[in-house]
């Protein structure tokens, strides 16, 4: 339900950003029954997919979101990856099968903006109240944080930040974080192409970083692209006929002949991690605490682990009575998230300054990791799960559980 500004509002917990995490966040704790207020402008146009991993999407048929997403989203059941970087230490060609580990699928791969509409729609189907538009200014007190909207203020006990990568949020909350930012651009656009994709992901990876195809419903992929910046905005620039050729002569020509969608993107890459995850009365989930570079779909996936824990410990404090902006409350949350943050984008940075160096022993060490999980079952299984779930115990939504 969208509300006019020019109000005062109060609520139990106020979700700051529209993105896919702000929306997850606040319709668990609305379908949880707690008073739950949305602050967010309406969402920009968004031609990205996103490989949502077994575990979120379990998270998301737990919300009563996934059921819109279904016929959107195309399986993903084996992982392919292909050492293209024509150095003198290349990786053995590895690939990965979902049934490995006893799974029907790694996960599913949707267009961002058919995940933000499922997500609208729930939102509404739970009466979820929400102002369509910025936060201004934030400010705690001992007792809940004060929002300066357009016109009129609202007032929470919590506020949760999902206010993305220049987070108002973070910076109320007093939280630093470091940034840095990689000689990278990653060029994002869909193709549909003549041959079957086979539910399978191909991940070349190359010099400047990887190209990954990501099967769409059909005989469509998502591409996604790293380069260096340069290269970026010229192959960005071309047209659809020559990128179509481009696309297919750098993918070797393993999906056929191709054609280009409309809608590409262009995002400069870099990693950054607050300090925290939460402080006082202010909680950040998604890229308001953590941004990493585009491998392994980890960004959105450890995103929402970090809305599912919030949520979890907030409805748990609302059903007993307790003040769920309470800053024991929001450290429990910094505690909990902060292995599988940390791991997973240490993880990612290094994977993706290995395809960069021209440092022989870290191409080494890489080929050498590939080979070893290309032949070590244990290793390759350990790995495959730790992928798609994480061995730490997982919030009750990524269990199937309602909060
Ligand atoms: C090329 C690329 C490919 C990717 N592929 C994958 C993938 O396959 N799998 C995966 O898991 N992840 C992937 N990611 C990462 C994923 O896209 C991000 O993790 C995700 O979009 C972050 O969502 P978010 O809701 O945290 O932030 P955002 O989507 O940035 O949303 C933030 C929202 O906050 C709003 N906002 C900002 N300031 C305010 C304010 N003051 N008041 C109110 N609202 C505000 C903005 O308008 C925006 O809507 C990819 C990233 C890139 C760049």
């Amino acid at each position: 339900m969208v509300i006019d500004t020019g109000q005062n509002f109060t609520a139990e917990v106020a979700v700051i950003g529209g993105g896919p995490a702000g929306l997850v966040s606040a319709i668990a704790l609305a379908a949880a029954g707690v008073e739950t207020l949305l602050i967010a402008p309406a969402a920009e146009p968004d031609h990205r997919t996103t490989a949502l991993l077994a575990s979120s999407v379990t998270a998301l048929q737990t919300l009563g979101v996934w059921q819109a997403c279904a016929s959107h989203a195309a399986p993903l059941r084996k992982i392919r990856i292909i050492d293209d970087t024509q150095r003198l230490i290349r990786a053995p060609e590895t690939d990965f099968a979902a049934t490995e580990i006893g799974l029907d699928t790694f996960g599913h791969n949707i267009e961002n903006r058919h995940l933000v509409a499922a997500l609208e729609a729930r939102a509404t189907e739970l009466g979820l109240k929400r102002v369509s538009g910025a936060a201004l200014a934030l400010e705690s007190d001992a007792a809940g944080v004060t929002i300066r909207l357009a016109e009129g203020t609202a007032r929470a006990r919590l506020v949760i930040g999902a206010d993305g990568q220049r987070s108002l949020c973070r910076a109320a909350a007093g939280i630093a974080s470091a940034r840095r930012s990689y000689p990278q651009t990653a060029l994002t656009l869909n193709v549909s192409h003549a041959r079957q994709h086979d539910d399978t992901s191909t991940e070349f990876h190359t010099a400047s970083g990887p190209f990954t195809l990501v099967p769409l419903p059909g005989r469509r992929s998502s591409l996604v692209w790293v380069l260096d910046p340069k290269h970026a905005a010229a192959t960005f620039a071309q047209s659809d006929a020559a990128l179509a050729t481009e696309v297919e002569r750098r993918a070797h020509s393993l999906l056929g002949a191709m054609s280009v969608e409309p809608g590409r993107g262009i995002f400069p890459l870099a990693i950054e991690t607050a300090e925290a995850s939460a402080r006082g009365r202010i909680a950040l989930v998604g890229e308001a605490a953590h941004v990493a570079p585009p491998i392994g779909a980890q960004g959105l996936n450890l995103g929402l682990r970090d809305c599912a824990t919030i949520a979890e410990l907030v409805a748990d404090a609302w059903r007993q009575n307790r003040d769920v902006g309470a800053p024991d409350l929001t450290a429990r949350y910094d505690r909990q998230r902060r292995a599988d943050v940390a791991s997973r984008t240490i993880a990612v940075d290094l994977l993706n300054r290995s395809l960069l160096t021209d440092f022989i022993p870290a191409q080494g060490a890489r080929g050498l990791s590939l080979y070893l999980v290309d032949r070590i079952g244990p290793l390759r299984r350990a790995l495959m799960r730790e992928g798609v779930a994480p061995a730490a115990s997982q919030p009750r939504l990524m269990r199937g559980e309602m909060i």
